[in-house]
Formats: C-alpha cells, sequence, structure tokens
C-alpha cells in the first residue's frame, strides 16, 4: 500500500464566531520512496496537511492512513522539520540531536550511532558541542534535520525548512536533502514557497488552490538520470 494515504479529508477549524476551512477534499497518495513537493499560496493549508499527516490535526471528515493504518493521533514514526530549527539553547549540537531519542525512548548505543553518522552526513563533525548561537542558520536547520531523522521515521516531513535562509545556503541544504532521501529511501512530503526548489527536490509537486485548500494539480516531474 501507500507509505501516505489521504482520502477526501477536510479539516475544519471551528469557534464559537466562525469556521474556517482550511483543507476540502484533498485526495493525495504518496508511494513509499517517493518525494512529494507541495506548494500553493499562504493560507492554503499546506501546514495544516501536514499536520494532519503528523496525527497533530484531527480530520474533520476524510482519513489518512500511514502505510495502511488510520492516523488517529500523534505519529511516532514521522519526523518533522519546521521553519525554525527550534533548539534547545543551552544544549549543544549533539545532544539537541539526542532529545530526540530521550523523547522516544530509544536504545541509547542505537541513537548515539546514529547521531554521529547523521552529524557527518550534514557536514557538523567538528560541532558537536557547539551551542545554537554558535551557529550559522544553516547549521542550525542542519541540527533540526539530523534530530527529525534520528529514529529513521520511514517519513518525513518538512514544513518550510529553509524558508528563513539564504539563497546559497538554501541550495547547499537542499543538495543535501536530496543526498539524504536518495540514500536513506525516506518518504518525504515537503512544503515550500520555491517553485524551482519543488522541482529540483521532488519527483512529484502538488499544487494547492487558494481557498479551500484542494489540490489544484499534480506536476510530475522528468527525474534526469543523475540528479547531482
Ligand atoms: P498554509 O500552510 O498553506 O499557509 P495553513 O494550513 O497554515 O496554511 O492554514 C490554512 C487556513 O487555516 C488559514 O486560513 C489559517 O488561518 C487556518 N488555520 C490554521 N491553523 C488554525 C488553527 N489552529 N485554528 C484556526 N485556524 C487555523
Ligand atoms: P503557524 O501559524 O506558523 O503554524 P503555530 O502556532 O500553529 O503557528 O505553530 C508554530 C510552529 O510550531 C509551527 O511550525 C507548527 O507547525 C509547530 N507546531 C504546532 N503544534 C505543534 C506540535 N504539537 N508539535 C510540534 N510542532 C508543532
Amino acid at each position: 500500500g501507500a507509505a501516505v494515504d489521504i482520502a477526501d479529508l477536510s479539516v475544519r477549524f471551528r469557534s464559537k464566531r466562525s469556521t474556517t476551512t482550511a483543507i476540502e477534499d484533498v485526495s493525495m497518495r504518496v508511494a513509499a520512496g517517493e518525494f512529494i513537493s507541495i506548494v500553493g499560496p499562504s493560507g492554503c493549508g499546506k501546514s495544516t496537511l501536514l499536520k494532519t499527516v503528523a496525527g497533530l490535526v484531527r480530520p474533520t471528515s476524510g482519513t489518512v492512513s500511514l502505510f495502511g493504518d488510520e492516523v488517529t493521533g500523534p505519529q511516532r514514526d514521522i519526523g518533522f522539520a519546521f521553519q525554525r530549527a527550534a533548539l534547545l539553547e543551552w544544549r549543544g549540537v549533539r545532544k539537541n540531536i539526542l532529545l530526540q531519542a530521550e523523547m522516544r525512548g530509544m536504545d541509547r548505543d542505537r541513537a548515539a550511532r546514529r547521531a554521529d553518522e547523521l552529524i557527518e552526513l550534514v557536514g557538523l563533525t567538528g560541532f558537536e558541542k557547539a551551542l545554537p548561537h554558535e551557529l550559522s542558520g544553516g547549521m542550525q536547520q542542519r541540527v533540526a534535520l539530523c534530530r527529525a531523522l534520528l529514529h529513521e521515521p520511514p517519513v518525513l516531513l518538512m514544513d518550510e525548512p529553509f524558508g528563513a535562509l539564504d539563497a546559497l545556503t538554501r541550495e547547499q541544504l537542499n543538495a543535501e536533502l536530496n543526498r539524504i532521501w536518495r540514500e536513506t529511501g525516506t518518504t518525504i512530503m515537503l512544503v515550500t514557497h520555491s517553485i524551482a526548489e519543488a522541482v529540483f527536490l521532488g519527483t512529484r509537486v502538488e499544487v494547492m488552490s487558494p481557498r479551500p485548500g484542494r489540490v489544484m494539480r499534480t506536476l510530475p516531474v522528468e527525474l534526469p538520470a543523475e540528479r547531482e
């Protein structure tokens, strides 16, 4: 089955005064190992879609399933990276990454090994003990990416992860993300404002319409033989 199966999903937020439709009637299947880029204007429901997949927001109607199991609450086997790295200021790089292991009760040796692999993979070797304020924005996002990947989640969700970075750093991180995707086989859903980024990274681009949040169009991406 699909890694992620979103079926007839609608999400409405109700308050006493009003109801906001964030997502209306979205269906989307993501096969294992795919990299889906999601684009669309601000407020069209992109963040809500990812949060619903992660089990942080409950569908008003419709369903989300991960590998055939319906999502009914926060998912352990998902990695999530946001625009803000949200690192703990008083903990070094390695300890920030290992936070994920503590929260999930991972085996300590396995977590330590995986943390070192990831640190090397993103080029943070030598910065293991550096504190977040000693790092550039790009390095902080690399730490957040390692933290999201520490428990080897089969599905990684990213909400504008590099949106606050300068163009060059973004380009470097996108190249690293592409390499991580190819090396780990992780299924990835990425929300981005950049069409160029969406096309460079994705095996498919989903365009969400302004309002209410529906998928308007799916753009297949021609994969070149070598994407480096
Ligand atoms: P995007 O990520 O595409 O910018 P969002 O998913 O953040 O869009 O938001 C979609 C719509 O849902 C917006 O109108 C937003 O204001 C609304 N919304 C999002 N989260 C909430 C919430 N927790 N409570 C009320 N409304 C919300
Ligand atoms: P926004 O409108 O930017 O989504 P929010 O206050 O809803 O603002 O969320 C702030 C950030 O924290 C967002 O990136 C959001 O996706 C993330 N977030 C919200 N709730 C949770 C949660 N329960 N667990 C992890 N991250 C969350």
